[in-house]
C-alpha cells in the first residue's frame, strides 16, 4: 500500500512513522508513506499557499491552485483508490472504515489548515472525507496520523502477531476484554482464576463473556 499525505507541516508527520508497528511496516515494504510538502507546488514567490477569504471574515482559507497542481503530479504517477480530506464535517473514522482502507492500494490524504481549503478542491479532487471525532484541531496533520496508523496496523504481516488485530476492540462490535500479565497476585490483587487455567476454550468463552459484558456497559449502541 502507498499512503501520500500532502502537507504544510511534513515534519509534524515524520515521528508518528518512525516507531513501532508503523515504522516495522515502512521497513519491510509492507506500506509506504510519503509526506509531500504543498508548498513545493506553490507558484509564488513566497511559496504561500493560503489566502484571504472571499466575503471576509477571519482566518485564511488554502488556495486551489497549489493543492490541483500536487494531486494532479500524483495522480500522472499512478492512479489513486481514494483522495481523502481530514475535516471536522466529514465521515466520523470507525474500524470499519479502516478495515476497507487497509486493502487499498495508493491513497492521498490532504491535510487541512487555518479555515480550510477552498470548497472548489472538496467538490472536484477530493473522493472522500474524514473526521477522526466532533472537536477541532488546529491542522489535518495528527488526523492524517490517526487514519494512517489505524490503517497500516491492520496491513496483513504490519503485526508480529496478525491474529491481534482481530481480538482488539470493535472487531465483530465489540470491546476488547481486560487483559492481564504476571505476577498473578500482586499484593493480593488476583488475576482471574480461569485465565491460568490453560485450558484455551473455557478462556476464550471467558474473553468472548467480558467482551459482551464490556460493550453492554460501555457501549450499548455497538450491539444494535
Ligand atoms: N473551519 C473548519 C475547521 C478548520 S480546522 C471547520 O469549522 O470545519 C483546520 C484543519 O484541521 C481542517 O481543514 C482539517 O483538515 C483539520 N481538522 C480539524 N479538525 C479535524 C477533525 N476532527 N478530523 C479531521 N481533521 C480535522
Amino acid at each position: 500500500m502507498r499512503i501520500d499525505i500532502i502537507t504544510v507541516l511534513p515534519q509534524l508527520l515524520e515521528s508518528p512513522f518512525q516507531h513501532s508497528i508503523l515504522k516495522r511496516a515502512i521497513d519491510k515494504g509492507i506500506v509506504e508513506v510519503n509526506l509531500i510538502n504543498l508548498r513545493d507546488y506553490s507558484t509564488h514567490k513566497q511559496k504561500s499557499v493560503d489566502d484571504y477569504a472571499f466575503g471576509g471574515g477571519a482566518g485564511m482559507v488554502m488556495g486551489i491552485e497549489p493543492i490541483a497542481n500536487c494531486i494532479n503530479a500524483l495522480k500522472a504517477e499512478r492512479r489513486y483508490d481514494q483522495v481523502i480530506y481530514t475535516s471536522p464535517d466529514g465521515e466520523l473514522l470507525n474500524q470499519k472504515m479502516s478495515n476497507q482502507l487497509s486493502i487499498l492500494k495508493n491513497i492521498i490524504i490532504l491535510c487541512g489548515h487555518y479555515k480550510g481549503v477552498d470548497q472548489r478542491v472538496r467538490d472536484h479532487f477530493i473522493t472522500k472525507e474524514i473526521s477522526i471525532g466532533d472537536y477541532v484541531l488546529s491542522g489535518g496533520e495528527l488526523a492524517a496520523a490517526v487514519i494512517s496508523d489505524s490503517i497500516i496496523r491492520l496491513i496483513p504481516g504490519a503485526m508480529s502477531d496478525e491474529t491481534s488485530a482481530l481480538t482488539d476492540s470493535f472487531q465483530d462490535n465489540l470491546l476488547a476484554p481486560p487483559v492481564y500479565t504476571r505476577p498473578a497476585d500482586f499484593n493480593g490483587m488476583k488475576v482471574p482464576e480461569i485465565l491460568l487455567s490453560g485450558h484455551t476454550a473455557n478462556i476464550d468463552h471467558w474473553r468472548h463473556e467480558q467482551s459482551i459484558q464490556r460493550t453492554k456497559e460501555r457501549r450499548p449502541d455497538l450491539l444494535k
